[in-house]
Formats: C-alpha cells, structure tokens, sequence
C-alpha cells in the first residue's frame, strides 16, 4: 500500500484592497491588482479566492471587453429591472432603492477561485478578472484575495 511520505507545508494569507466607482454599472478589470497581491503574499502554488464584501456587488471571470460589458449591463437590465414594487425598497437599510442590484448580485456570486501557476492566477487566455458594481457609485468597495497553497 503506497502512502506519500510528502509533507505540504500550507501557507494561508489574506490580504484586502479597495477600489471607487463611478457608474451604477460598473465592471473594473482587477486581475493586475490582484495579482499584485498574490506577488506580495508570497505563495508560490494552490488555490486562491477573490471576494467582494458587498451585497450589490460581483467578482466574475469574464473577457474584459467593453461592448461585452454594455451587453452585460442590458442583459442584468432585463432579469432584473429597478422599481418593480420590491419589497427591499419600501424599506431601504441604506437609503436606496437597490433591490434589483441585490438580485443581480445573487445571481453573479460574491467570489471566484482560481488556481495558481509560479505565484500567479493561472487563467484561461481570454480570462480576467472582473469587479461588478451593481450599485454604484461608492467609494472603499472591498475586494479580499485569500491564497492556501505552498
Ligand atoms: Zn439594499
């Protein structure tokens, strides 16, 4: 019976990074900022995790193309329209009427992970990686990267 002798030795570090908005939609192509990070946290191979810390807001990985994002925008335009009598806002936490970025924030995800490649987001050709604003604009909008690997 084999049984690996290898010991990982894990690393696990976190670190955060923020970023302004200027637009109720908004897609910001983070992958050099994240990568940025991933350099100075220092881990070499395994898995990383980005995260928005916000309900009206996504990370995806999508091509970062700028006709694309305007048919993103219409796209979560048509699933879900602002004002359709939303019980979310007739009582707003925050002074605005944001259910439909909520609901589009469902739908797209708060994370995304990838693996890493020689300390870097190993990422298909056409991939990046791309903060959602859903409800902008906003200022200090956070974006957590998390690596586990060695
Ligand atoms: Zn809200």
């Amino acid at each position: 019976m084999f049984e690996s002798k290898r010991r990982l030795h894990m690393l696990h570090a976190s670190t955060v990074f923020t970023l302004d908005t200027s637009a109720p939609f908004e897609v910001v192509d983070v992958t050099d900022r994240v990568s940025a990070s991933l350099a100075r946290l220092g881990v070499r191979a395994g898995l990383a995790s980005v995260m928005t810390r916000h309900t009206t807001a996504a990370i995806r990985l999508g091509e970062a193309e700028t006709g694309l994002f305007q048919d993103f925008e219409a796209f979560l335009g048509r699933l879900a329209p602002p004002g359709q009598g939303y019980r979310h806002d007739s009582r707003p936490v925050d002074d605005r009427k944001n259910a439909h970025s909520h609901l589009a924030a469902f739908l797209l995800g708060a994370s995304e992970s990838f693996p890493l490649r020689e300390g870097k987001p190993a990422l298909g050709t056409w991939q990046r990686i791309l903060f959602v604003e859903l409800d902008g604009p906003r200022r200090g909008r956070e974006v957590v990267v998390t690596v586990v690997g060695e």
